[in-house]
């Protein structure tokens, strides 16, 4: 058996641990003499495998008790015009920061449900920086603000909440970056990810929701309601039970690897391996022209010829480094160094990037 460094994206790798226990535990979950895959929803042990995934959650991400967690299927996507659905009650009108491809498309969906204002922007510079945000932005009165934290695409990364009045519910995005880094969910009114980049496979969406934001609009379907779906601890009705059964095992080896803090040292120095390779090299550059505005969790570069891009990806290929191709609409290389990505995968990587490098510059 060999196993690749995977860059993917999303779907992304996952940790070997991780896979190994499932598979020990595939035929025969916890002496029950079926899969987790095979049980009610409604059973006790499926009560505690969801019981153990939030309350992992709620300790490495530090979750007051103001806040339900909920379970969701319909991936991040679906949270796009879920959030606006929901939370567009009062002024329906909302603060969308247009910094990436994903942070547009949900602004697009929301405004199905009411207005958006774009205070800052950077599509016209191909989103190589994050927009420039400041409080004075917020005139008009809206009933939160939306932003997406890690800029998939294009390498970008927000580290706390942009500059906005104290009062203001904040709305973020975080799939790709959720527990990668400590974050202050007391800040958020409401966070979302789904689950593909750093929680479980695809197809679930995990929402941390504060309490008094839940039922604020009337009248919406049911499956769209975060007021039925807390009420009903996301068994409203059958959930993706094996999604969060491996979402709870990826909670407890990220404990094991000393939490959110622990895997946050790690994070950091995986990113500075590749951005120090592309900061001393003369071949490689980096698509982000900020380098304050530089993701930890998804790094973009180029050699400028897409030709050499392109032989970058297939002799990497090769020699095992896997998935490393830029999205299709910015170009280019991306590392997606997600939580479960190794240091030595990384450090495989930079190696790469010399010997391409030498042979090719
Ligand atoms: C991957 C990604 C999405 C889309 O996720 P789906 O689950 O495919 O809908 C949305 N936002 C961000 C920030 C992402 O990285």
């Amino acid at each position: 058996m060999k196993r690749v460094y995977n860059f993917a994206p999303g779907p992304a790798a996952l940790p070997e641990e991780v896979l190994l226990k499932a598979q020990e535990e595939l035929l025969d979950f916890n002496g029950c003499g079926m899969s987790v895959m095979e049980i009610s929803h409604r059973s006790s042990e499926f009560l505690s495998v969801l019981d153990h995934t939030e309350s992992m959650l709620r300790e490495l991400m530090g979750i007051s008790d103001d806040y339900s967690v909920l379970f969701l299927q319909g991936g991040a996507s679906m949270q796009f015009p879920m959030t606006a659905m929901n939370l567009m009650h009062d002024k329906k009108t909302a603060y969308y920061i247009n910094s990436g491809n994903f942070a547009k498309k949900a602004a697009k969906e929301a405004e199905l449900f009411g207005k958006v204002i774009v205070p800052a922007s950077s599509e016209a510079d191909g989103y190589t920086h994050l927009p420039k945000v400041t409080e004075d932005m917020f005139s008009e009165p809206a009933d939160y603000l939306y932003f997406t934290y890690n800029n998939t695409i294009f390498g970008t990364e927000y580290h706390d909440v942009p500059p906005c009045p104290k009062d203001m519910v904040v709305v973020s995005d975080m799939t790709s970056c959720i527990l990668s880094e400590p974050i202050d969910v007391s800040k958020y009114g409401l966070i979302f990810a789904g689950s593909q980049k750093n929680i479980a496979p695809s197809g679930l969406a995990v929402v941390i929701i504060r309490k008094d934001l839940l039922g604020l609009v009337k009248g919406l379907p049911s499956m769209l309601d975060y007021s039925v779906m807390a009420k009903n601890n996301s068994l409203y009705n059958t959930p993706p039970t094996f999604d969060i059964y491996m979402a709870g095992l990826m909670m407890d080896w990220l404990k094991s690897k000393g939490g959110v803090e622990g895997i946050y040292k790690l994070n950091k120095e995986k990113a500075r391996i590749l951005y120090d390779k592309i900061d001393s090299s003369d071949f490689y550059k980096g698509r982000v022209t900020a380098k304050e505005d530089r993701s930890i969790m998804s790094v973009t570069f180029s050699t400028g010829d897409e030709e050499k891009d392109k032989l970058f990806c297939s002799e990497a290929a090769k020699e095992g480094i896997a998935n490393i191709k830029g999205h299709r609409i910015a170009g280019g290389m991306r590392a997606s160094i997600y939580n479960p990505v190794s240091l030595e995968a990384v450090k495989a990587l930079k190696e790469f990037m010399d010997r391409f490098e030498e042979k090719n510059s």
